[in-house]
């Protein structure tokens, strides 16, 4: 081994972007191998006409977090980029016919903080109000303690807990299947039990959501990893074969070159690994995919003057402003019903949704649009899954794996890849003889 042990790895989606954070800190070389010409992988953003230089920069698909996501802050500030992210108090939850509620906390201490913003919102009778007050006692209750959580979805969870189709329907799943992207039928309950506890109770900033203030790529600049000396980034450079012989890596195959290091970690979607790594013996069998459908509006004016909403009872979940009210970008998450379906077919029922909820939208005129379908977007946190998420250590000593599907803590987001980065990194620290944290504990 090398005097200052070097480490490959493979993927610069946030996870491989983690990985090479965490231990370009200390001080360990690192080169990161990625098949595209940008870093981030799925949580990135691209010109959506590269022949046109002065056209929009736009999302893979709107990304969001929640001050609970704390190793993504913690790799935002490592980064020096925290400051691009936004944090909003206000939740706007819209009906058809364009009743807005808005839920923000007030000045009584977790898990009361919502309690008069909560006793205001408009699309839940008293009634259900006070089920969904059970049913959040319930998650504090149950999370962290019940044994059964992964096995069981959170659809059969809710019912168990007497909450009405109507309320599941206008309350637990328009906040689950964003966050999870998972229909609650198909959801462990664990994931949806774990997004309430430390979004909405635990803490009393957990739930503000975070928005990135300029297009994602940008907050993974070459100036932001100028800090980072030891850390070498090689683009357009597919990884095709990493070679395991007598029982360990003797190094990767890029473009046909052969690349040697002392430790590799992997960190591409679970759907890549058998062929990358055929000799890793992993078990992947139970991993499917879920969709997200991303659609961007253009109007000759400002439709909205909310900066986001979430929309009940229909297709579209989230609206989200990014700029002046006129660029509007709509959000399906477990999209399967829109995947086959034409995009201007797609369109056409996102601009009927879209004005029933800003009536704005009939009069302004849709100059451009553009639909991102995502078909792969996240694993599907289905129940059982959770045993079956390896690792960051495999059978090979010197290779790791990292990745949103890995054994992170979280479901497929963006803080459960940095997570799964961190831990790759300690994992790897650990082999090369040097023991060290990165993982920051979870608010609560
Ligand atoms: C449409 C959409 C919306 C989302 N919205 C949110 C959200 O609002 N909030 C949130 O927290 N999460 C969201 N997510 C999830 C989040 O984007 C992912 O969980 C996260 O970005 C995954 O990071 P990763 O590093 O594990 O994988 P990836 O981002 O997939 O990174 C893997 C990288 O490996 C590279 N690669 C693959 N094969 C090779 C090879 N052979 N050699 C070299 N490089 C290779 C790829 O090009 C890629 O850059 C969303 C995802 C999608 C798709």
């Amino acid at each position: 081994m090398s005097e200052n042990p070097s480490v490959a790895v493979i993927g610069g989606g946030l996870a491989g972007l983690a990985t090479a954070v965490a231990l370009g800190s200390a001080g360990r070389p690192v080169t990161v191998f990625e098949s595209r010409p940008f870093l981030g992988g799925r949580a990135t953003s691209y010109p959506l006409n590269t022949a046109d230089e002065a056209g929009p920069t736009i999302d893979n698909c709107q990304h969001v977090l929640l001050r609970c996501c704390t190793n993504l802050l913690d790799f935002y500030r490592r980064l020096g980029v925290a400051d691009r992210i936004h944090f909003y108090r206000d939740f706007y939850w819209i009906e058809p016919g364009g009743r807005t509620s808005v839920m923000r906390r007030g000045l009584l201490p977790a898990p009361l903080h919502f309690t008069e913003s909560f006793a205001k919102l408009r699309f839940l009778s008293l009634r259900d109000k006070m089920s969904v007050a059970s049913g959040l006692l319930s998650v504090k209750y149950e999370y962290g303690k019940r044994t059964d959580l992964d096995r069981i979805t959170m659809l059969d969870w809710l019912r168990e807990k007497g909450q009405t189709p109507a309320l599941i329907d206008r309350f637990w799943r328009q906040v689950l299947v964003s966050a999870i992207n998972e229909e609650l039928d198909r959801m462990a309950a664990i994931h949806g039990l774990q997004v309430f506890y430390l979004g909405f109770l635990a803490k009393a900033d957990g739930y503000e959501m975070g928005v990135p203030a300029v297009p994602l790529g940008e907050l993974y600049s070459e100036k932001a990893w100028s800090r980072y000396e030891d850390v070498r980034f090689r683009f357009r450079a597919p990884v095709q074969q990493v070679r395991i012989e007598n029982g360990s890596v003797s190094g990767i195959e890029v473009n046909g070159e052969r690349v040697v290091a002392d430790a590799y970690v992997l960190a591409v979607p679970f759907e890549r690994v058998a062929a990358l790594a055929p000799g890793i013996e992993l078990d992947l069998s139970s991993f499917t995919h879920s969709p997200i459908t991303g659609i961007h509006l253009w109007f000759d004016r400002p439709v909205t003057d909310l900066p986001h909403a979430t929309l009940l009872d229909r297709t579209i979940q989230w609206m989200f402003n990014k700029h002046e009210g006129r660029h509007i970008q709509l959000v399906v998450s477990a999209s399967r019903s829109l995947t086959d379906m034409p995009r201007a077919e797609v369109i056409e029922l996102a601009l009927n949704e879209l004005k029933e909820f800003f009536p704005k939208a009939a009069e302004a005129q849709l100059e451009r649009a553009h639909v991102v379908k995502e078909v792969r977007a996240t694993f599907s946190a289905g129940p059982g899954i959770e045993e079956k998420r390896p690792v960051s250590r495999t059978t090979i000593p010197n290779l790791f794996l990292a990745g949103d599907w890995t054994r992170s803590g979280w479901p497929a987001t963006m803080e459960g890849s940095v997570r799964s980065g961190y831990l790759a990194a300690e994992a790897v620290q650990e082999y090369l003889g040097q023991r060290q944290h990165f993982l920051l504990p979870e608010i609560a």
